[in-house]
């Protein structure tokens, strides 16, 4: 474990105070884990030819997407883009709904990071709401859940959502996430009544543009806390992630996590 700039890590005290702020593509997911959006493309049950149209976008704009030289709002701009011809695919190739419910059941494709299910359980037994905020596909991330037993009442997700006519693909709901505006996510008015009265916020990312999804100035306590994956492990990554409290590095999970952040040290996960 990493711990940057701090000799003594915030302690989580009263839950009560405290609401999650959590990505959800390798971050409750593992490392190893494909992201929704490549997650029809590993499917058998899509057509050859989508497969290769995604994949001829992945390489056009995944370098664009990762380029630090390029100006954030130019980046941003072909970013969006590539997520409109993505969903632009979806429907040319009439991807059905069910597609979705199916490769999200594979687990050779999307599996928890370890201790992830029993962390999402403990937050939803002590009522603490949890707000996913993702540039992928809402649709799996609710498969997901749902198909593990976790799609809790105390959780929220901001995501990307595929809309279907008659079970098949037609569109998208509402504005896109990608990486780089995870920032002008904005939450409906319920939601924020729920978190209302909770003024202090763990953030769980697995890369530096996670950090944008809590905005520090308007809470009193921000307790950030990387993952990353064993492919992920070099020194640029590392220093890219500097912006967190925490850094779990591979091989330690969400109880590592947990018996680091949590006094009460009461969780049973
Ligand atoms: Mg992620």
């Amino acid at each position: 474990m990493i711990k940057n700039g701090k000799n003594e890590t915030m302690k989580i005290e009263d839950w009560n105070d405290w609401y999650v702020v959590a990505d959800f593509d390798r971050t409750i997911t593992n490392g190893n884990s494909k992201t929704s959006w490549s997650i029809l493309a590993s499917s058998d049950l899509v057509p050859r030819e989508y497969a290769a149209d995604r994949d001829a976008l992945y390489e056009k704009y995944r370098p664009i997407e990762i380029d630090p030289d390029m100006p954030l709002e130019e980046k941003s701009r072909l970013v969006k883009e590539w997520f409109e011809l993505h969903i632009n695919l979806f429907i040319k190739y009439g991807i059905k709904e069910e597609l979705f419910e199916k490769a999200a059941m594979d687990l050779r494709i999307m599996e928890f990071r370890n201790g992830a299910n029993a962390f999402l359980k403990s937050l939803a037994e002590r009522g603490v709401p949890l707000i996913i905020i993702s540039a992928g596909l809402g649709n799996f991330i609710e498969c997901f859940l749902r198909n593990n037993g976790c799609l809790y009442d105390n959780i929220y997700i901001s995501s990307n959502k595929i809309t279907f006519t008659d079970g098949v693909a037609t569109g998208v709901e509402g504005n896109i996430i990608h990486s780089l505006n995870k920032n002008e996510v904005s939450l409906p008015e319920d939601i924020k009544a729920r978190v209302a009265n909770r003024s202090k916020v763990l953030l769980l990312g697995d890369q530096e543009s996670d950090l944008k999804m809590v905005d520090e100035s308007t809470h009193n306590q921000v307790l950030k806390v990387a993952f990353v994956a064993q492919d992920t492990v070099d020194q640029d990554h590392l220093k890219s992630l500097e912006g967190f409290d925490l850094v779990m590095e591979p091989g330690e999970d969400y109880f590592t996590m947990m018996n680091e952040i949590d006094k009460e040290k009461k969780i049973t996960i």
